[in-house]
């Protein structure tokens, strides 16, 4: 028996952000894209009995990537006092509801970097069609009492470092996960402006991740915790506000340049919050603080999508929220795209995987009213989500 076949045709398709297609259409069978192109020359393609669906004025487009989420949290005011009370069934059941609100606003690919009791894994395996591509941390590396202990990942010394490593690759991690900085959740620990490992440390880390084939993704918001960071190798860089005391940042170029050529990418974490936070800080200090973006990407920076979605405001179904802050930063919708689709996806190991619309892609796309390249806005009217060949309607 064949695989079903579905024909996806709009006004526009996008197989990535910068090479639009008129008119265009998309043929999928079974899990996977097998042609996209000119509406006609698809059809060409599709068997007869392929279902065929017009979107007519719309946009199809491949699905997001979301680098950066927290599924144990709920977004409330009270992220970690509501964990604290939940466990078992229930952290589950909330945590499958999170992915879900994400794979209905066209989230197709997520990167959970920090929860509590396998959380993201349990999720995972329990997954039905109705969730995204789940990548996942478990429980994010810090020190005792240091930057979001309560998930679990308090080590002392270089074996304990090892032995959670061990113990996250077991459980199926993709990905490891290091408070290289200290962060805004946790009272009494360090300051984000401050390490909580030094280089040599997060050297031991790095290379014991990549013992189980796993990189290293560092929370640093202190600018000595990125330095050390990229000094010991890891992945991305998560935040990336290069602080050195409060309300004060040291933008190196040096480090930043290093990022640049070893292929070190940047996950800004910019939420839906950012305007409030922009009015909140003031012009002045906003600029400086989210122009590192413009300053990495000047550089050469690779940049990469995430929201932190779980954290206070930081809801799961609003994705073009976060991407909004670039541009209001001045990026051009072509490359906010970008940002959101094929170099996440690439920066994630899953260039091959997802991010595009290629024949052997995974068939994760989205379908939304209108032209995102006209009006980013366009991204909130999703008509229809498909992840993995399975249809989720808006
Ligand atoms: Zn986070």
């Amino acid at each position: 028996m064949t695989a079903e076949e579905t024909v996806l045709t709009a006004r526009q398709v996008l197989p990535e952000p910068s090479a639009p297609i008129r008119d265009g259409a998309v043929l999928v069978r079974g899990e996977s894209v097998v042609a996209v192109g000119a509406r006609a020359d698809v059809l060409a393609q599709a068997s007869p009995d392929a279902v065929h669906h017009d979107f007519g004025d719309a946009t199809v487009l491949p699905g997001l990537v979301n680098c950066h989420v927290h599924l144990a949290f709920d977004a409330g005011k009270d992220p970690v006092g509501t964990l604290a009370e939940t466990s078992g069934d229930a952290l589950i059941a909330g945590g499958i509801e999170r992915a879900r609100q994400l794979l209905r606003s066209g989230v197709t690919t997520v990167r959970d970097l920090g929860d509590r009791d396998g959380l993201a894994f349990a999720v995972r395996a329990r997954a039905d069609e109705t969730l995204p591509r789940i990548l996942a941390a478990g429980a994010p590396i810090t020190v005792p009492g240091g930057h979001c202990h309560f998930f679990g990942g308090e080590t002392t010394g270089d074996d304990e470092i090892r032995a959670l490593v061990d113990a996250n690759a077991a459980a199926g991690a993709d990905v490891i996960k290091v408070m290289a900085s200290g962060g805004q959740m946790t009272p009494g620990g360090a300051n984000m402006w401050e390490s909580q490992f030094d280089a040599r440390q997060l050297g031991v880390l790095v290379e014991h991740a990549g013992r189980h084939g796993l990189p290293v993704a560092a929370h640093a918001h202190g600018a000595d915790a990125i330095e050390a960071s990229v000094e010991a190798g890891v992945s991305t860089i998560e935040h990336c506000t290069w602080m050195v005391a409060p309300q004060q940042t040291d933008l190196r170029e040096h480090v930043a340049k290093k990022m640049a050529e070893r292929g070190i990418a940047a996950c800004s974490t910019s939420s839906p919050n950012w305007r409030m936070m922009r009015d909140r800080m003031g012009p002045e200090i906003a600029k400086k603080v989210y122009g590192r973006l413009t300053w990495m990407d000047g550089l050469g920076v690779t940049l990469i999508a995430g929201t932190d979605a779980g954290l206070p405001g930081s809801v799961f179904d609003n994705p073009v929220g976060g991407l909004e802050l670039y541009e209001w930063l001045g990026f051009s919708r072509t490359r906010i795209l970008e940002i959101a689709t094929v170099d996440s996806a690439r920066v994630l190991g899953l260039g091959e995987v997802t991010g595009r619309l290629a024949a052997g892609y995974s068939a994760d796309l989205l379908v939304v009213d209108g032209d995102p390249l006209k009006a980013l806005s366009a991204l909130h009217d999703v008509r229809l989500v498909m992840a993995r060949g399975l249809q989720l309607a808006g």
